[in-house]
């Protein structure tokens, strides 16, 4: 049976996710596997939900999201979240039509009056660090009372910046994926699902 400790592991760590099950006809010619199904996502989007509402309690909290790639996440995640809120967003693009990081481009500022509060930053996934890692030192320039990172998915041996993230959805191997808001060169976006893309498909363009 899991300890409470291992609950509370699972939870901040991500879940590890490594295998990868047959696509959908409709993506087999695009897509390796589906790493993380729908009915996965959902059920840990939740317990993300849970454990923020309960660490958020009482608090004037600021939800600020990274454009675009967190967009089915973040609508997941704080539909489940029965706290006061406000919601805003940063837009940053790093990865602009491939897999590799290119110089961060910050598309969208930040509105929203965020001294003195409870910022949550919701991000797509946690790879090098280097885009939450200028995220975070700007919004730090902006004297939030605490600021707390939520991803969706994390790649643990990618790190570059010292960079943590306080919730995880899924701990995943160094593969590049698509779906459930993530995209290649703006595509996929809309899969229900986390998939591996083929590398074929990518190296090749
Ligand atoms: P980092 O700055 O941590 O290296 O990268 C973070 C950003 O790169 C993420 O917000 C995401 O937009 C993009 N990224 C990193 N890994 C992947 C991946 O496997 N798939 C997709 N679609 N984007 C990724
Ligand atoms: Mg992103």
């Amino acid at each position: 049976m899991a300890t409470q400790r291992d609950r509370m592991d699972e939870m901040i760590q991500g879940k590890q996710v490594s295998h990868c099950s047959r696509p959908p006809a409709r993506w087999r010619h695009e897509l390796k596997g589906v790493l993380i199904r729908q009915m996965q996502i959902a059920r840990r989007v939740r317990k993300l939900a849970d454990e923020i509402e309960r660490d958020f309690a009482g608090r004037d909290l600021v939800v600020v999201s990274l454009l675009n790639g967190t967009v089915m996440f973040l609508a997941d995640l704080i539909r489940h979240l029965s706290l006061p809120m406000r919601l805003d967003f940063i837009g940053v693009s790093s990865y602009r039509d491939g897999t590799q990081s290119r110089e961060l481009l910050l598309t969208k500022e930040l509105r929203l009056e965020v001294r003195g509060r409870d910022v949550l930053v919701v991000d797509d996934i946690l790879d090098t660090g280097k885009t939450l890692k200028c995220v975070l030192d700007k919004m730090r320039e902006l004297k939030p009372r605490r600021i707390k990172v939520c991803v969706l998915l994390e790649k643990k041996d990618r790190r570059v910046e010292k960079v943590r993230a306080d919730y995880v959805g899924f701990s995943i191997p160094d593969l590049f994926v698509v779906g459930y808001g993530l995209d290649f060169a703006e595509r996929y976006r809309n899969l229900p699902f986390v998939g591996v893309l083929h590398p074929h498909y990518y190296q090749s363009s």
